[in-house]
């Protein structure tokens, strides 16, 4: 029996019994003061929360002994924990993912990789509609007028969402298609703002205009993420398909810089852009936007487009690359942090959805002597290294997942859409007992269901990797080029590269 499968028999047998017993007598819902899941840990970080008698006691007496515990077992920075739930402005959408995480041990128990009682965010594919034709779209968007939700329906979907395991989302980004393309895209953003934690775009940028950004403030949108495929026009508007794109997408940036509003520039890379790298760091430090590498995935319409897909030599060299950056900043943070007791530097502003990142970021900051690995969408930073080993790699349909837009439900968005990969309906099924039950999430949550292949009499593959709990690898990659096969390798890690020559040489003959 694999190691793994042991880990997680004796956590069942042994402490998630007691865990789930703790976790029931205050996952209560009080009349008068509401979750006393949430309130308790807002008391316990040392806010003040007025609870009647009987909540106080059971925070005073059940709950603080428990966090307590926690916090030393897995060794996390309790000012980390205060600084994120209680003194950010994203301290509710923090506050709902470590309520999800409660509510997850309370139903499935601690093993790893952990499931929580709902998705920490979901992506929402929010319309079909685009203005440009992307050689890589993985919706496809754009060709044809396909069924999408009415602006009532959206505003039901997004009242499920605030009530979701009974905590409520704690993250929503609309994508699309382009998402500012639909008429009502203002309503429904100001909508979800106030039913969900954290709210943010992913869009081509080129509707962001001063007008549109002011209006993005106005409803108060977290964080705009704005598709830029290279530092010159040539490149980007060559993928985009729409000469003049690049132009109004940086002015998009450039806007949402103007306005002070949380941006992002985010790249896929692949054999045709990979040289503007550089360039386009610059261009981000340039601006003082954070950078996000997107994973190419031959999927959508870039499953016509399978060799622009990067080689594991060059992916590997794009995640050294910006990993360098990511850790240089947490060096002169700590660098600050010793010497004036605090520091000013952005550290999170180097990022990839490419899950073998923590693997890259792992070894590099071992090498400047330091335990610092970065997961896709968070840095684990002081105090949570040990969490990265239950909550890192791979999130599909296991702490986020895709809303289409007529509301089908989908583990990630670059699973292509089929009967296999549409879970259910939003609106037509119930979200929780999907997420609860469905046998296409268990198998992504479950890694040691993960495959090897033998190639030349060694085993090649994710299933015994000892990153595979804080990568886990692509499966919506290996779901590409495995025929549906969601526990296959991820070819484009390096470790699997005997593999990736396999599949390129098969495909030559
Ligand atoms: S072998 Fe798989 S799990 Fe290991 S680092 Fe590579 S992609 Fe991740
Ligand atoms: S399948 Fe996993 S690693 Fe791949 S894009 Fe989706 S969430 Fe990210």
């Amino acid at each position: 029996m694999h190691s793994d499968t042991v880990k997680n028999a004796l956590f069942s047998v042994t402490a998630n019994p007691l865990l789930k017993s703790l976790i029931s007598r205050f996952d209560k819902e009080c009349p008068k003061d509401g979750n006393l899941l949430l309130n308790s840990l807002k008391e316990f970080l040392g806010e003040p929360v007025a609870l009647c008698p009987t909540c106080q006691h059971t925070s005073r007496k059940i709950a603080k002994p428990f966090y307590e515990l926690g916090i030393r077992f897995l060794r996390v920075d309790r000012n980390f924990m205060r600084h994120q739930f209680v003194g950010s402005p994203y301290g509710e959408a923090w506050l709902r993912g470590f309520g999800l995480m409660m509510k997850g041990i309370e139903k499935f128990g601690v093993r790893a990789p952990f499931t929580p009682a709902g998705p920490f965010e979901i992506v929402w594919n929010f319309t079909y509609q685009c203005n440009l034709k992307c050689k890589h779209c993985y919706e496809n968007a754009g060709d044809k007028k396909r069924t999408e939700l009415s602006t009532d329906e959206a505003k039901h979907v997004l009242d499920i969402l605030s009530k979701l395991a009974g905590i409520g989302l704690p993250a929503l980004s609309f994508s699309g298609g382009e998402p500012l393309a639909r008429k009502d895209f203002f309503e429904l953003a100001s909508y979800a703002k106030k039913r969900v934690g954290y709210v943010s775009i992913a869009s081509n940028g080129t509707l962001i205009t001063r007008d549109s950004t002011k209006r993005i403030k106005d409803a108060k949108i977290d964080y705009v993420e704005i598709s830029i495929d290279g530092a010159t026009p040539q490149v980007h508007d060559d993928f985009r398909c729409i000469p003049g794109a690049f132009e109004r997408a940086m002015a998009g940036v450039k806007n949402c810089v103007e306005e002070g509003v949380n941006t992002c520039i985010a790249t896929v890379l692949h054999k045709n852009n990979l040289a503007e790298l550089n360039k386009l760091i610059a261009l981000t430090k340039e601006l003082n936007v954070r950078f996000m590498h997107f994973n190419y995935i031959p999927t959508g319409r870039a499953k016509a487009y399978v060799e622009l897909d990067l080689t594991p030599d060059e992916r590997l060299h794009v995640l050294e690359t910006i990993g360098k950056e990511i850790i240089s900043l947490y060096l002169q943070a700590k660098e600050q942090e010793q010497e004036q007791g605090k520091s000013s530097v952005v550290v999170d502003k180097f990022f990839s959805t490419c899950p073998q990142y923590a693997s890259v970021t792992k070894k590099l900051s071992q090498k400047a002597g330091e335990k610092f690995v970065v997961e896709a969408h968070y840095a684990a930073k002081k105090g949570v290294e040990i969490i990265a080993n239950f909550l890192g790699g791979c999130g599909a349909g296991r702490l986020y997942c895709c809303l289409e837009p007529n509301g089908d439900v989908k583990p990630c968005v670059f699973f292509p859409t089929n009967k296999n990969t549409v879970l259910g309906n939003i609106l037509k099924d119930d979200f929780e007992e999907i997420w609860d039950n469905h046998p296409f999430l268990w198998r992504l949550r479950t890694r040691e269901k993960l495959e090897d292949y033998i190639v030349d009499r060694k085993r090649v593959g994710c299933a015994d990797c000892p990153d595979k709990y804080i990568c886990g690898g692509c499966r919506a990659r290996a779901y590409s080029y495995f025929d549906g096969n969601i526990s296959a390798p991820d070819i484009g890690c390096i470790r699997n590269k005997p593999l990736w020559e396999k599949f390129f040489l098969a495909k030559k003959h």
